[in-house]
């Protein structure tokens, strides 16, 4: 290994969990190396597309840390790490009060309250991917120039491919540059390369397996590098078979203006969600994260059809920042229309008779105050059920998208990488979507995409520079 070049901190990946930890790390006096794949400019992460909206588990990061640690708790039925939640709920306020110190910008004018903290300037309410120029990707640019201001280096087109080790301990990477084989060494390796979403072979071997129906509602960029890399070294993961995405449109598997937004969330979740068979599956009330596990979950992904009424369309269709009501037709998805339930199953293809049964089944259990107890149970918390009685019914044929994987390599507080035997493997770190612990549980709960990678680069950055952590 070329000796020459030596590092404090070598970070694999360029979002916002790699550029917050070596951009802090070199403010901290340390000095910094980023290696990132893309070789464009404005190379493309889910950091840069992001909508920017700073959150945990949907609540204001201004709540107290007890009250956004009850969150997560509630949002993964109790399955998040408690240690990581801790250190996660105590710091996020801090990170972005950090973020603003280095110049970013924050939009604290949305009326909706887990909305405050938005990364300005904040994106139009556009269907389509529409990322440049806006909070996130500005936000990601001034984390490099900082950076480089401060003697670090984010270098591009370098692609890291193996951890280098000696004695157990993780001294550098082996990456590729221009066609060539080059390494790197460093007192520590972090791996922040975003997570395993655009890798339809560890997709199918983890979540789905019909990995090809789903949408990749997400940057081509986190291909699982940094799970194969820390495995193979002895790596632990956790909650690998979750996955944040959304309902969609199923034209959005090749209609490009129908991804990330609209979502199909609110109706299905205002509604129900039937497979082929004109059959519930899934527990809407648990929202649409929940609901995309489930439908990826199906022998067929593209089965699956949200169903609802008159009330939901112009109630709930109308509600989100950017809704399907009238967004869908609009842009070229499918809305199906039946004056009776008969007439609306014909049009989305599943046997008249068992949709009608499935609707008269629901309906007759929400006007009891029982659908808890439906064979497929529909909680009433987050979304209260409603019955389906109010011609025109509608049924919009979904797909689901997967945005991040929610599990991956096991950390500690520090962002250690822990091994099989619980133990951090030496030199090693890693933060953001790579890293799990957090999201998931039963009902596939968010915790933080952006939050979670900003906070967690900070603090390993301020552990390896010995600065004092909140
Ligand atoms: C459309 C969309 C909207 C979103 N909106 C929000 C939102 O409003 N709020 C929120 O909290 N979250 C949101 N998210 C999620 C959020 O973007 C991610 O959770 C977060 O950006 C992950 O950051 P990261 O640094 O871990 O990974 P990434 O941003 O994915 O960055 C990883 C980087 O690593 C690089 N890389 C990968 N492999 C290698 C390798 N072998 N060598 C070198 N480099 C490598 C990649 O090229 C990439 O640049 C959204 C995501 C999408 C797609």
């Amino acid at each position: 290994m070329n000796t020459a070049q030596s590092w404090d901190l070598v970070v694999v990946g360029g979002g916002y969990a790699g550029l917050v930890a070596a951009s802090r790390a070199a403010q901290l006096g340390r000095r910094a190396l980023v290696l990132e794949k893309g070789k464009e400019t404005l190379y493309s992460c889910n950091s840069r597309v992001a909508g920017g909206v700073l959150h945990i588990s949907y609540q204001n990061l201004n709540d107290t840390p007890a009250a956004l640690a009850q969150a997560v708790r509630e949002i993964t039925a109790e399955s998040a790490d408690r240690a990581l939640t801790e250190v996660l709920t105590q710091n996020s306020l801090r990170a972005v009060q950090w973020l603003e110190s280095e110049g970013a910008k924050i939009d604290r004018s949305s009326k909706v309250n887990w909305r405050q903290f938005m990364l300005a300037p904040t994106r139009p309410p556009a269907t389509g991917l529409q990322w440049e120029g806006f909070g996130s990707d500005m936000t990601l640019r001034l984390l490099e120039a900082n950076l480089t201001k401060r003697g670090g280096v984010l270098q591009r087109d370098s692609k890291v491919t193996s951890l280098v080790m000696e004695g157990g301990r993780c001294v550098g990477v082996e990456y590729e540059r221009a066609g060539r084989k080059e390494s790197v060494r460093a007192a520590a390796v972090m791996l922040a390369d975003g997570g395993f979403h655009a890798n339809r072979e560890l997709v199918g071997k983890y979540i789905s397996p019909a990995a090809n129906s789903i949408k990749q509602r997400c940057t081509l960029t986190g291909v699982g590098d940094g799970l194969r890399m820390a495995q193979s070294v002895g790596a632990a993961t956790v909650g690998l078979e979750a996955f944040y995405g959304h309902l969609l449109a199923r034209e959005a598997m090749t209609n490009d203006v129908l991804w990330p937004y609209p979502q199909i969330d609110e109706l299905a979740s205002g509604g129900i969600l039937v497979d082929g068979e004109g059959r519930r599956f899934a527990d809407e009330g648990h929202g649409g994260v929940y609901l995309a596990n489930a439908v990826a979950r199906l022998k067929d992904p593209l089965s699956a059809t949200a169903v609802f009424d008159a009330r939901i369309w112009e109630g709930p269709g109308r509600a989100a920042a950017i809704p399907a009501n009238p967004r869908l037709q609009q842009e070229g998805g499918t809305l199906h229309q039946g004056a009776t339930i008969a007439e609306l199953a014909g049009k989305i293809g599943v046997p008249a008779a068992t949709l009608e049964a499935t609707i008269a089944e629901f309906n007759a259990a929400v006007a009891a105050g029982r659908a808890a107890s439906l064979p497929v149970p529909r909680a009433a918390k987050r979304y209260p059920p409603t019955a389906i009685t109010q011609a025109p019914f509608y049924g919009i044929p979904i797909c689901c998208g997967i945005t991040f994987t929610m599990g991956g390599l096991a950390i500690d507080t520090t962002g250690r990488v822990l091994g099989s035997d619980r133990q951090p493997i030496p030199g090693l770190f890693a933060a953001g979507s790579t890293t799990g612990g957090l999201d998931g549980g039963p009902n596939c709960g968010y915790v933080g995409g952006l939050i979670k990678g900003i906070v967690f680069g900070m603090l390993i950055a301020e552990h390896l520079a010995g600065a004092k952590a909140a």
